[in-house]
């Protein structure tokens, strides 16, 4: 069988041009634009490189945004000082804040002071929360980029056994979350696996959907997935390639080439599940604009 591609990029580009239509209606019915502030603490070149991407997708929708950038000495007090500001501020919608941190920072209590009715990233634990009693909430984009896939690509949940590889609180619990609920999203029977799972293969080669988010190259092989799996691969991974002019390439956390023979339907990496990931980010803060989660 050969896989047919879940092509990311093209659905990512039709959403933004909805979500583009929807920024324009909410001004020109009179409403201020939406507002996103990046905040970066230092300079992690991966973060330069996610904070331009969100900035460019931003300007591509029509919602205004800036960075603030603090250096990577910058006291907790201070931080929480800063994002308090922010979150006084009624100019401002949405609130992010790029991880990773540097070591002293802790993201728990980063995110905790985030305001939730600015949380567009839905970590906070007050979104997290509500999404798994099925209440409204900003929804982590990661997942929610996904199930946007799967409703363009008509690919069912319902029933189905889902597993996750991967349980970080960005990714892998909030995807196991939205696939388990059986009054919204997946209604599918959920298996999370991670880093203390002893055989992985026993889990992932009974998926009907197979959602990887590990940050391990190349983790999953054809023969750990079962014949016309649905295959979403999480994964950005920078390996090591001298005949690309960076030195380096992006690949995911599953063999791709081996696999497109054998399941039904497969992301690439890049072109996956990423540019849905930057897309959710637009969506959620429209959605923080319009108070839709949480009206006053
Ligand atoms: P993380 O490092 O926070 O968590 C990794 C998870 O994978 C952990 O739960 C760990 O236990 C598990 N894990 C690690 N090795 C494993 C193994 N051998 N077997 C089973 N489980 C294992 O990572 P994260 O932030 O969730 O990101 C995961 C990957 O997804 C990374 O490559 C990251 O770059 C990528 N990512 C992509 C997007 C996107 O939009 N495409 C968004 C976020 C993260």
């Amino acid at each position: 069988m050969a896989a047919k591609l879940i092509d990311g990029k093209k659905v990512a580009s039709e959403l933004k041009v909805q979500i583009r239509e929807d920024v324009e209606n909410w001004v020109e019915a009179g409403h201020r634009r939406p507002f996103l502030k990046v905040l970066q603490v230092g300079n992690d070149p991966a973060s330069s490189t996610y904070i331009a991407a969100k900035t460019r997708a931003c300007k591509e929708v029509g919602i205004d945004t800036d960075t603030t950038h603090l250096p990577d000495t910058v006291s907790a007090k201070e931080l929480k000082n800063v994002i308090q500001s922010f979150n006084e501020d009624d100019s401002i919608d949405g609130i992010l804040v790029q991880l990773p941190l540097p070591s002293h920072l802790s993201a728990h209590a980063v995110i905790e002071s985030i305001d939730h009715r600015k949380d567009v990233d839905g970590f906070h634990p007050m979104n997290v929360g509500r999404l798994s009693v099925d209440q409204p909430t900003f929804k982590s984009c990661t997942p929610a980029g996904i199930f946007e896939l799967f409703k363009y690509y008509s690919i069912p949940t319902k029933g189905k056994h889902a597993v996750v590889v991967g349980a970080s609180n960005i990714v892998g619990t909030p995807m196991a979350i939205m696939l388990s609920r059986e009054n919204s999203s997946g209604k599918a029977t959920t298996t999370i696996c991670h880093k203390f799972t002893k055989d992985i293969t026993q889990h992932t080669i009974s998926a009907d959907i197979l959602v990887v988010a590990a940050g391990q190259p190349n983790l999953i092989k054809a023969e750990m997935v079962k014949e016309g799996a649905v295959v979403i691969d999480v994964g950005i991974n920078r390996v090591a390639d001298e005949t690309s002019e960076k030195g380096y390439k992006l690949t995911g956390d599953c063999d791709y080439e081996s696999l497109k023979e054998k399941v039904s339907w497969i992301t690439p990496v890049p072109g996956g599940v990423g540019p849905m990931t930057v897309t959710m980010l637009m969506k959620n803060t429209l959605l923080a604009a319009k108070k839709s989660i949480y009206p006053d």
